[in-house]
Order: C-alpha cells, then sequence, then structure tokens
C-alpha cells in the first residue's frame, strides 16, 4: 500500500475513533425532538458510501483502477496537512458539543446552546471538519472516484442538512439562536 494511502486510513481509524467515543458518551442522554427522515437517513449514508465504502474499495482491491490518475507530488503532503487540522477540529467541536451531540437532526432532554470553542465564531465547526477531511481525502488517494466522492457527498449532506437544522435550533432556542446566527458566519468566521 502506498505511504498516502496509509495516512488516509490511519485518519480515518482516528476520525471513526473520535465519533466511538462521543457517540457512546451522547448514547443515554434522552432525545426530545426528531426531524430524521428518509432523506436524511439516505444521505447519511450516501456519505458512509462516499468516505468509507469507495476508499475501502480503493484500498484493498484492484476494482477502481480504471480511475487512478497521478498527482504532482507536493498536493498529498497538502491533504495530509489539511488532515491534521480537520481531525483536531473535529475532536474540539465533539468536545465543545458535548452531550448536545447527535448523528442527526435531533435535540436531546436539557438541550444547551453551545455558543464557546470553536462554536464563537462559526456555526457548524462539525460539518467544517467533515468538509476538510473529505477535501483531505481527494488530495491522499489518487484516484477519481475514490478521492472526490467524500466531498460531493458531504456537499450533498451539507447543503440539505444544515438549512433544516438551522430551522429546528430557531423553533428551540428563539432568539437565542437567531441572535447567534447573527454573529456568526455558516462555514467561515463572519467578516
Ligand atoms: N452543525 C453543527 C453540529 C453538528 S451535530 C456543527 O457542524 O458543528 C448536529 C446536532 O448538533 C444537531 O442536530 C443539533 O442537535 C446539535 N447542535 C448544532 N449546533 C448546536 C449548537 N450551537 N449548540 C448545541 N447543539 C447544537
Amino acid at each position: 500500500m502506498q505511504a498516502w494511502n496509509l495516512v488516509y486510513l490511519v485518519g480515518l481509524i482516528v476520525y471513526i475513533g473520535i465519533r466511538g467515543v462521543f457517540g457512546g458518551r451522547t448514547k443515554r442522554n434522552e432525545k426530545v425532538v426528531s426531524r430524521v427522515d428518509r432523506a436524511d437517513r439516505a444521505l447519511v449514508a450516501l456519505v458512509f458510501v462516499g468516505s468509507i465504502v469507495l476508499p475501502a474499495l480503493y484500498l484493498f482491491t484492484p476494482w477502481l483502477g480504471f480511475a487512478d490518475y497521478r498527482l504532482p507530488a507536493f498536493v498529498p503532503w497538502c491533504g495530509a496537512a489539511i488532515m491534521v487540522i480537520a481531525l483536531w477540529l473535529f475532536w474540539r467541536a465533539h468536545v465543545d458539543l458535548g452531550l448536545n451531540w447527535s448523528i442527526t437532526l435531533e435535540m436531546r432532554k436539557d438541550h444547551e446552546l453551545v455558543v464557546h470553542g470553536v462554536y464563537r465564531r462559526i456555526r457548524h465547526p462539525m460539518y467544517a471538519a467533515i468538509f476538510l477531511f473529505a477535501l483531505a481525502q481527494g488530495f491522499l488517494l489518487q484516484n477519481w472516484l475514490a478521492g472526490w466522492a467524500g466531498l460531493v457527498t458531504v456537499a450533498l449532506l451539507y447543503l440539505v442538512r444544515t438549512p433544516r437544522e438551522e430551522k429546528m435550533m430557531c423553533e428551540f432556542f428563539g432568539d437565542s439562536y437567531r441572535d447567534y446566527m447573527k454573529r456568526t458566519g455558516r462555514l467561515f468566521p463572519r467578516l
């Protein structure tokens, strides 16, 4: 296996590990609102295919060989750097959200609006981290399908999910969330 493929694999294992640790902690925290529907589930499944199934096929089988290509040597180095930033931000967002985290559109009992840490200036640091991870995937895996399926599927999920999530947060937290929206950006700090 090429060194850059191994870097992606290690990053993916760390990513899944972070999810597993924090997912386990929130498991017992009761849910009081759920906006999960088939569309959201289908999009989460698509992201799973784009960021885990296709990379796994590329790494462990010859099936996606037809879509291989070569990137200039500096690109995977950038990918590795982006991967480190993505994993740091992913971890920090989980720490700051704490027991309020859900994989999908849900609100928990005693849900608190988090506006500190990496949530101080942007509303969706976890999605920003997932975007960065998908970008790193494209820069590390030198295959059109396995490299870029992550970014395409994450973009789809983000475009559909974010407006719905913000609507749900406005309904739940009212003016507190509306004020928070005024002083923050979605993925980048508001100028
Ligand atoms: N969109 C956020 C959180 C992703 S997890 C991000 O990208 O960082 C999704 C769940 O987190 C949502 O269903 C909602 O329940 C919760 N959530 C999102 N923003 C929140 C905030 N600022 N404070 C508390 N909970 C939040």
